[in-house]
């Protein structure tokens, strides 16, 4: 059986979204800043490695910091790579 309704993938892991071609939107959490940058999840997958932090983009988030204000970055979420560009 082959259900087409359930297209809508959970994208909740840097391999995940390596693995599909999405890139990561990385937004910063300090409203003063807002910094919004665009990256490849195999980058920050490297990271996590040499810093054995999970792979879950909740938790990088957790850990990631702002290259702009220093601050820890309050959200990562995929990007279609086809929607975006
Ligand atoms: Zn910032």
């Amino acid at each position: 059986m082959f259900h087409s309704g359930g297209m809508r993938q959970r994208l909740d892991s840097l391999n995940e979204c390596a693995r599909r071609g999405y890139r990561v939107k990385i937004t910063c959490g300090n409203p003063a800043c807002g910094r919004v940058v665009t990256q490849d999840p195999v980058v920050l997958m490297e990271k996590c490695h040499r810093r054995r932090i999970p792979m879950d983009l909740n938790k990088v988030a957790l850990r990631l910091k702002c290259g702009w204000c220093l601050q820890a970055c309050a959200s990562i979420t995929p990007v279609d790579p086809i929607v975006d560009g």
